[in-house]
């Protein structure tokens, strides 16, 4: 292999290396440490620019980084053989233990556990549904769901071959119920981002489900913190509960949590890969990442997430005042009301007769830049998310906005 001197005279006599100059190259090391000098390099070899992420846990951004002790636990299982069905059994058992639930499951992220959800509802136990689904004969299944809750992620669900039945009131929701109900669906942070109110709030949601003996599932995927999140929503009552584990949480991006009431999970389970004439035969989580999963959870489940917060507050303080050394220029920390995306961000804003920058134009030099630098704008201005940044990302950050901006002033 070649040594990272050689590679370096090697690349001063081309002039481009998959679009990386050498310059570029140092850059790129600079602020991202955890590529390692010695070990082969996947992106310069394919030209695939690494990002400095300030947008959040978006899955086109490949989602959250591993915490080491997850990685860990992925390569200390990757050497060896065992039953998968004994390895999601066991670690289900454990999750469970560690939710104070009945049941738990790792699935292929927050989506795959939406699908499988719902397939547990619909076939329970019953092998030749599982096989025919979702083409079961007779009429559609239908899940009842706020009409201000229908979302992109519900296709997750209608994969089954349900009908998602939309209601507005506690009144439509009662007379919605019937023979080919099979699950409520609740979508936790859609009047977040809808900005109105659940017009069926969870517990009179819950409440009704239960009443018409029809399982509720939640979709809480993005939303810790707070960790408490993660034990409110069975406690309400909802028989199904997921969150990605590829988001705070930290884990494999390919994975999450789909955990309640112990039949639905086996049934959840018999819907799901190793079984080939399943619907979820697709939706494979190898061993290595359920032991991620699971260890990922547990570390989230220990962190002092109040240190944690702090930390982020820290990284938006630093980029705060790089940035507010150019004429103008204002930020300000937006905590994100929640329930999802709930972190310390920083919300940026200039005077654009003094700096004479669009934040659209800021977010293209920023993306453009080196290192490449993905930040949001919105109408106030720019919008920057920290927490998945890396701690010595957060100043080439600060220093990268103000030289951008400088050079509008
Ligand atoms: C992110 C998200 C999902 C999908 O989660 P994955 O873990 O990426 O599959 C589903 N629902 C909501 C509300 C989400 O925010």
């Amino acid at each position: 292999m070649l040594s990272r001197r050689k590679m370096l005279q090697l690349l001063a006599g081309m002039p481009l290396l998959g679009g990386l100059g050498v310059s570029r190259l140092l850059e790129t090391d600079r602020a991202f440490p955890g590529i390692s000098e010695s070990k082969r390099n996947l992106f310069n070899e394919l030209g695939i620019e690494p990002l400095i992420n300030g947008r959040g846990t978006i899955t086109e951004l490949s989602g959250s980084l591993m915490l080491p002790e997850v990685v860990e636990a992925i390569e200390s299982t990757s050497d060896t053989f065992a039953n998968l069905n004994e390895v999601q059994d066991k670690v289900g058992v454990r999750i469970a233990e560690l939710l104070e639930c009945e049941g738990a499951m790792v699935t292929s992220g927050a989506a795959g556990a939406l699908t499988l959800g719902t397939a547990a509802t619909i076939t329970g136990m019953d092998e030749e549904k599982i096989t025919v689904l979702p083409n079961l004969p007779g009429p559609r299944k239908e899940v009842i769901i706020q009409k201000k809750h229908r979302y992109h992620y519900d296709h997750a669900v209608r994969n089954t071959g349900v009908k998602m039945v939309e209601v507005e009131s506690a009144e439509e929701m009662e007379e919605a119920f019937n023979d080919q109900t099979v699950m409520t669906l609740f979508f936790n942070a859609a009047a977040q981002f809808g900005g109105f109110e659940h017009s069926i709030g969870h517990e009179e949601f819950v409440s009704i489900s239960k009443k018409h003996n029809i399982p509720s599932f939640i979709d809480a995927a993005a939303d810790v913190p707070p960790v408490k999140n993660l034990f409110l929503y069975k406690d309400m009552g909802f028989d199904l509960v997921t969150f990605s584990g590829g988001k705070a949480i930290r884990g494999p991006q390919s994975a999450g949590l789909l955990f309640g009431r112990k039949d639905l999970i086996e049934a959840a389970k018999l819907n799901n890969n190793p079984h080939s004439d399943s619907i979820g035969r697709g939706m494979k989580v190898n061993k290595e990442e359920i032991f991620g999963m699971l260890v990922a959870l547990e570390s989230y489940l220990e962190r002092d997430h109040d240190e944690q917060w702090e930390e982020w507050v820290g990284w938006t303080e630093v980029i705060a005042g790089q940035a507010e050394t150019v004429p103008t220029v204002q930020a300000e920390r937006h905590v994100n009301s929640g329930p999802a995306n709930h972190f310390p961000d920083l919300q940026l804003s200039w005077d654009q007769d003094r700096v004479a920058i669009t934040p659209e134009e800021v977010v293209k030099e920023l993306e453009e830049g080196s290192p490449k630098i993905v930040v949001s704008s919105n109408k106030k201005g720019l919008y920057i998310t920290v927490v998945m940044m890396k701690p010595r990302q957060v100043d080439i950050v600060g220093q990268r906005l103000k030289e951008v901006l400088e050079q509008a002033v």
